[in-house]
């Protein structure tokens, strides 16, 4: 399989996004992911589509999920420029898997399962460098140069209250989709909490074996 279409599910902390950049570097495929797709244009201006709110940011700042229409245009678009890819973050319901079937087929399905009491703490510890980007963890993995540790900061949807909801929001709107790609027979799950390294291996076999 040269340019394999892969599509990674999981919970919001399950480690897509870790996993997505190694499968990205080492498939040589294109990373699709919504939430930085959303985060770059949060204050674009989508009143011209009269729905609740104006912008991206006022669902996403409330862990709630930004309107299909929005997030549907955003991956078509992505996709069709795309040969292979590994697509994070999307679908997050079962329209957007309506939406999704329309746009292509996929050639690897696959689940990091994270246990919620793991994601709360992996979320609510998460703290990202505003200057590179870099994630870091106040536990898991604390910035070693001070310099660095003092200018991290908390991603808005990362405060705990925050991070309860989108796990509602996961658990009502996502987990549907789980169950359609397992009941499909297709899906992979893979143990996302073992150390990253351990879970790429795992990853890697999956989309080999495919
Ligand atoms: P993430 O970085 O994947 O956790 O996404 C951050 C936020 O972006 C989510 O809490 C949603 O508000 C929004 N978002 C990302 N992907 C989607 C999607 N597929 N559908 C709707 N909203 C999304």
């Amino acid at each position: 399989m040269a340019q394999p279409r892969i599509l990674i599910l999981g919970a919001p902390g399950a480690g897509k996004g870790t996993q997505s950049a190694t499968i990205s570097d080492h498939f040589d495929v294109e990373h699709v992911t919504t939430g930085d797709a959303l985060r770059s244009n949060k204050q674009m201006d989508i009143s011209h589509l009269d729905l609740e709110y104006e912008t991206p940011a006022e669902y996403m700042d409330q862990g709630e999920l930004v309107p299909d229409e929005v997030v549907n245009a955003i991956v078509d678009e992505a996709l069709s420029s795309a040969d292979g890819f590994i697509l994070d973050g999307y679908p997050r319901n079962l329209e957007q898997v309506e939406a999704l079937e329309g746009m292509t087929d996929l050639d690897v399905v696959l689940a990091l399962d994270v246990s919620e009491d793991e994601l709360v703490h992996r979320l609510t510890g998460r703290r990202m460098d505003p200057e590179t980007g870099d994630i870091y963890h106040l536990e898991y993995n604390p910035a070693e140069d001070p310099a660095v540790e003092e200018r991290l900061v908390q991603r808005e949807d990362d405060s705990e209250e925050t991070v309860r909801e989108r796990l509602r929001v996961y658990r009502e709107n996502t987990e549907p989709v789980l169950e359609y790609y397992g009941d499909k027979g297709v899906l992979e799950r893979v143990d996302g909490e073992q150390a990253p390294d351990e879970v790429w291996e795992d990853v890697r076999a999956v989309i080999e074996n495919a």
